[in-house]
């Protein structure tokens, strides 16, 4: 039983059964851009409510925040996003595609020989699609301007945010005075993030519209390390819970000169795509820039003073940062298994190749489908009786069309953990069978014990 990890099957079982589908696609789709569908919206809503009970609401240090996407446009020069957010730009002469310079330096194993701000040598790097020569490099800043209000002026530009984080860092002290805390304590934040990214690829892996979750975790500079490692483990912990496979996943040290100015420490946590080990979310010192630059711009004091010792000071931060989308990747990826010549054995064994999503229970899309024997009353009115019950605390559906064999691999390909079948002596012994994704193994329940039974098994 070999766990394919092929990007094409899961971009191709993704659109057909509804969990994501390329955007505006009756118009021809837009260059990265993607919708997430009945099933997509739920994995999706799933990984960030588990992200928010890991980060947030389980522990005692943690709160969270909705800022707005359009912030004062200070706020980005302020964090530096409006000088220097931008990626090393490369044009082909000939064909006159853009590339991303440091890119295209990983792509030849350049790396760290080469200064990416220096012209192009020729010699050591041609356009990858043409051969032709490519232009020296500018930077090209990501942000995504607009303007608001009615005036098209300098004066009236803002910005689509291009990280949450700003959000947090310009309520740092409207959440220090409202909740009074103390330190160390974190602001966690999941929202859309914007970025033109030079080159998109990879499906949902980089996109133009995206979604982070984010906290900001102020600390005592003098416990910095104390902290980081603390939020390594959590991290690890994360990736666990979301399914990926340990051997999947590779903390990456990022060396001097190659960090964000501003860090004085990053760890990179890469996942093992079929495309390449790339970066899946990142883990950094912040230190303490971010509050400076902002206390600098807004003339705001900043600082926060320590009850006891009374000392007043800049609070450093330490910043785990996870893309939503890049999440919902490696998830499906890692939850993807081909079973070759099939494992059905309750109808005639249909031979060819079954996929199983692996997802793990909390990410399921759907928890338990409710399956009737046969599509005729009375054993229609019993099931959707229960499903009606079941719906009021588990995501349910509901199918009965096909033969049950072929149901149950439906939903296995989509993740369910569970089908609830009735049949006829249903309407005799109030028992219906349920049967388990992974395992295959068919308990019978009785009907009002179904909903302790799935509260025990889902772990709700
Ligand atoms: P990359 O090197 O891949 O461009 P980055 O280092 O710029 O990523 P960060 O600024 O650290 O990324 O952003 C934090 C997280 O947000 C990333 O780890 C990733 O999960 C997510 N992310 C960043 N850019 C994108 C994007 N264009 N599309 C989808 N997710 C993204």
């Amino acid at each position: 039983m070999e766990n394919q990890r092929n990007i094409e099957k899961v971009v191709n079982l993704a659109k057909r059964r509804g969990f994501i589908f390329p955007s505006s696609e009756i118009y021809g789709g837009l260059s990265a851009s993607y919708d997430y569908g009945p099933l997509g919206v739920e994995l999706k809503n799933n990984i960030k409510k588990a992200w928010w009970k890991m980060f947030v609401t389980d522990r005692m240090d943690m709160v969270g925040l909705d800022a707005a996407i359009i912030m004062h446009p200070k706020v980005w020069e302020a964090s530096g996003h409006v000088d220097n957010f931008s990626d090393p730009l490369v044009e082909c002469k000939k064909c006159h595609k853009r590339f991303r310079y440091d890119h295209l330096l990983e792509d030849n194993s350049l790396e760290p020989k080469h200064d990416k701000a220096k012209p192009i040598d020729p010699k050591d790097i041609v356009c990858p699609e043409c051969g032709g020569q490519l232009t020296d490099v500018k930077q090209f800043n990501m942000m995504f301007k607009t303007f608001m209000g009615p005036v098209e002026d300098s004066a009236s530009v803002v910005y689509l945010r291009p990280e949450t984080a700003g959000g947090i860092f310009v309520n740092f002290k409207n959440v220090l005075e409202t909740q009074r805390m103390k330190l160390p304590f974190g602001i966690a934040q999941i929202g859309k993030a914007f970025r033109n990214e030079i080159t998109t690829e990879n499906f949902i892996f980089r996109t133009r519209e995206f979604e982070q979750m984010e906290v900001e975790y102020f600390v005592n500079p003098k416990d910095w390390k104390k902290h980081f490692e603390a939020w390594l483990e959590t991290m690890r912990n994360w990736c666990e819970l979301i399914g990926l496979d340990k051997k999947n996943v590779v903390e990456k040290e990022i060396k001097d000169g190659d960090r964000a100015h501003y860090s004085k420490r990053t760890v990179d946590f890469e996942y093992k795509f079929p495309f390449g080990q790339k970066e899946l979310y990142g883990l950094a010192y912040r230190t303490d820039y971010d509050l400076i630059q902002h206390e600098k711009f807004s003339k705001e004091d900043l600082k926060y003073t320590d009850p006891i010792s009374r000392e007043k000071f800049i609070p450093h931060v330490i910043e785990p940062s996870l893309g939503v989308d890049r999440s919902v990747l490696a998830a499906l990826l890692s939850a993807y298994t081909e079973v070759e010549g099939g494992r059905s054995t309750t109808t005639k064994a249909i031979k060819d190749v079954e996929v199983v999503l692996r997802l793990p229970y909390a990410l399921a899309p759907i928890k338990i489908t409710v399956l009737p024997l046969s599509k005729k009353e009375p054993l229609t009115k019993l099931s959707q009786e229960i499903l009606l019950k079941l719906k009021k605390n588990f995501v349910c559906a509901y199918d009965e069309t096909a033969s049950i064999g072929k149901r149950y691999r439906r939903q296995d390909e989509i993740g369910t953990p569970y089908c609830l079948t009735v049949d006829f002596d249903s309407l005799e012994d109030n028992k219906v069978t349920i049967r388990d994704r992974d395992s295959m193994k068919q308990d019978r329940v009785a009907i009002d014990d179904l909903e302790s039974y799935f509260r025990e098994k889902l772990n709700y």
